[in-house]
C-alpha cells in the first residue's frame, strides 16, 4: 500500500477528522509564511519582535502598520485548492473540523463552517487598554510603503489604542480555545496536520497528542519533516498543500462512490 492509499484508507474509515493548519496552507494564496523569510515591505523585520505586546508599547505605529498591511493582503487573497479540498472533504459524510494557527479567513472563504482559530484573527481588533472588542472602520490608507507607520485607531469607550485580536508571543490562547481543540482531538479518528513547521507551542503539540491517543496522524508539508517513517499510524505526504489535499479528496470521493 502506498502512503496515499494508507492515508485515504484511514480517512475513509474515519467518522471524525480534524485538520490542523499552519501558514503553509495559505502560502499558495500568496500569503508568505514566516519561514519563507519576510520580503518586500517587511524584509529585515522580525515577526518575533513585531508580534509582542512590548513592540506595540514601544512602537504602536510600526506594529499597527504591519498588521494593516497583512490584513489588506489577506483581504485580496483567495482560498486555494487546498482550502477548497478541505471544505469538499466535509461533504463526503465525515465530520471535518479545522483547527488553524492562521489569522487569515481563507478556510471560511472556502466555505468551511467549523474553524477554530487558535491564534485569533486579523479581523477582530480589541482595545490594548480595556480589552473590549472593537469594530474597524473602513481603511482609508493602503499600506504600500516600506515600514509604514500607521497610528492605531482609538477605542470608542476608553480612548485606548486598538490592537489586532491575534495572539502575540508570550500571550495565552483565546479563552476556551485549547480546551475545544483538545476535545476535538480526543474525539477524532484522524488528525491531518498541514503546512506547519511545528515550532509555535502549544499548537505544535497537536500531532504528538493525537498520536499518543492512538489516532492516525497524516502530515502534509513541502519538506520531509522526517516523521512517520517507523509508525503504521503516522504518515507523511510530502508536497504542496494544494496538490496533496486535492489528491486525497479525489481518492476519497472515488472510494465513497464505490461504497
Ligand atoms: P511556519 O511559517 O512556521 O511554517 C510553515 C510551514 O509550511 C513550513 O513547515 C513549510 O515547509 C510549510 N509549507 C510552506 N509552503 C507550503 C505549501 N505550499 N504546502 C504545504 N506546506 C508548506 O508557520 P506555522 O507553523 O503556521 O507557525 C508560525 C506562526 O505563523 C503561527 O502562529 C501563525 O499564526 C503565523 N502565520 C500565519 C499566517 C497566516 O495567517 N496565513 C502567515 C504567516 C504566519
Amino acid at each position: 500500500m502506498t502512503d496515499y492509499e494508507q492515508a485515504v484508507k484511514a480517512l475513509i474509515e474515519a467518522k471524525k477528522i480534524v485538520v490542523s493548519t499552519g501558514a503553509g496552507i495559505s502560502q499558495e494564496s500568496g500569503i508568505p509564511t514566516y519561514r519563507d523569510g519576510l520580503t518586500g515591505l517587511w524584509a529585515g523585520h522580525n515577526p518575533q519582535y513585531l508580534e509582542t505586546a512590548n513592540a506595540f508599547r514601544e512602537n504602536p505605529q510600526l506594529v499597527w502598520g504591519w498588521y494593516l498591511w497583512r490584513r489588506q493582503q489577506v483581504a485580496r487573497a483567495k482560498p486555494n485548492a487546498g482550502h477548497i479540498a478541505l471544505h469538499q472533504m466535509a461533504t463526503l459524510g465525515r465530520k471535518v473540523s479545522i483547527i488553524t494557527q492562521n489569522i487569515d479567513d481563507l478556510h471560511e472563504k472556502a466555505g468551511s463552517k467549523e474553524v477554530l482559530h487558535l491564534h485569533g484573527s486579523l479581523a477582530t481588533p480589541q482595545c490594548f487598554a480595556c480589552h473590549r472588542p472593537a469594530v474597524l472602520a473602513a481603511d482609508n490608507v493602503q499600506v504600500t510603503d516600506f515600514g509604514a507607520l500607521i497610528e492605531p485607531p482609538r477605542c470608542k469607550k476608553c480612548n485606548g489604542k486598538l490592537r489586532p485580536g491575534v495572539v502575540w508571543y508570550g500571550e495565552e490562547l483565546p479563552k476556551g480555545a485549547w480546551k475545544t481543540a483538545m476535545s476535538l482531538i480526543k474525539d477524532c479518528d484522524v488528525l491531518v496536520s498541514v503546512g506547519t513547521s511545528g515550532i509555535v507551542t502549544p499548537a505544535s503539540d497537536l500531532p504528538d497528542i493525537a498520536f499518543g491517543l492512538y489516532k492516525t496522524v497524516i502530515h502534509v508539508n513541502t519538506i520531509d519533516q522526517g516523521v512517520g517513517e517507523h509508525e503504521l499510524n503516522e504518515i507523511s505526504l510530502v508536497g504542496k498543500a494544494t496538490e496533496v489535499l486535492t489528491r486525497l479528496y479525489s481518492m476519497m470521493s472515488k472510494e465513497v462512490q464505490t461504497q
